[in-house]
């Protein structure tokens, strides 16, 4: 997840990312971004290097994914990690070669623009986080969902996700409607009611799956705050509740909603994933949800 947020920081038109053993042998992303330099390259894997803070006010307007310079040296040390990334304007890129955090060898190499890094051998020096691993299934499981929650917001990008040799998908760059239906099957087609609104306090806006189709399992349940996937079982409820004519308390309707809101009206350090959010005004926002779900369903 951390890694495909880095692609899509670096501005990235596609995206292609290689798992081999649910990303416990390899987990490898390539992307066509700006790729760094060379200098830039040697410090990625350090604590706190980030450049996407350049002046202390750039923190009240976030609108990257990263900022906190801690995934590259988190990952560097728990895995070997093979970097290769090439910029627009360098005509020659930068291989390294890192493990237990320490850079074990840094050369020019010809490649692509972009950058591609490979996380190997997750946990090998570890062995006792190794342990802590799920089986294979559940991992992939993990693995989808995040790729899942990246490919929806992201629709203006193509991504390729390759598991063990094998496709399982190729997507090209296309709108929200049409990503919904690349990702998640043709029972999109038609079962699907737009929404929009905006107001001074948010502007939301996606596709909520027709309440008709609700399940007793869970569905789709995808809600975004400026981009980012959350988890909010409140403003699942204010959803739910729109519906609560149509819907049976125990069916799950799917969705796929995206919020916008100023950054200094959200808070998304409450949780250290940032997969829940702390809203300014959160009861006006449930309100607005509500409604606009109403009226998207014509109720
Ligand atoms: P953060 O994303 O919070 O800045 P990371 O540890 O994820 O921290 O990445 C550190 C830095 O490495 C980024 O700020 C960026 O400058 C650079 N970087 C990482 N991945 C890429 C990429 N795919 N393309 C270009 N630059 C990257
Ligand atoms: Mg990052």
């Amino acid at each position: 997840k951390e890694l495909i947020e880095n692609s899509i920081d670096a501005k990235s038109k596609n995206i292609h990312i290689i798992i081999k053993n649910a990303g416990k042998t390899l987990v490898q992303i390539i992307d066509d971004g700006m790729g760094m330099n060379q200098n830039d390259a040697a410090i990625c894997f350090q604590k706190h290097t980030t450049s996407k803070i350049k002046e202390t006010i750039d923190i009240m307007h976030i609108n990257t994914m990263g900022f906190r310079g801690e995934a590259l040296s988190s990952i560097a040390s728990i895995a070997e990690v093979e970097l290769k990334t090439k910029t627009q304007d360098d005509s020659i890129g930068t291989l390294i070669i890192i493990d237990n955090s320490k850079i074990q060898k840094k050369t020019q190499i010809a490649t692509p623009k972009g950058t591609s890094i490979a996380v190997k051998n997750l946990f090998f020096n570890i062995p006792a986080r190794k342990n802590f691993l799920k089986s294979d299934k559940i991992e992939m499981k993990h693995i989808l969902e995040s790729f899942m929650q990246l490919a929806i917001a992201n629709h203006q990008i193509s991504f390729k996700l390759n598991n063990d040799g094998k496709i399982i998908y190729n997507i090209a760059a296309t709108n929200l409607k049409q990503r919904i239906i690349q990702v998640f099957g043709k029972k999109y087609q038609q079962k699907i009611l737009p929404i929009k609104e905006e107001t001074s306090i948010v502007s939301l806006d996606g596709f909520l799956g027709n309440p008709l189709d609700a399940r007793k399992t869970k569905g789709e349940q995808f809600l975004y705050v400026n981009k980012r996937f959350i988890k909010s079982g409140y403003l699942n409820h204010a959803i739910k509740n729109a519906m609560h004519n149509i819907i049976h308390p125990d069916q799950y309707p799917s969705y796929f909603i995206f919020l916008r809101i100023k950054p200094s009206d959200i808070d998304i350090n409450i949780h250290p994933n940032k997969i829940e959010v702390k809203f300014e005004d959160e009861k006006a926002i449930y309100q607005i949800l509500k409604s606009t779900c109403k009226k998207s369903i014509g109720m």
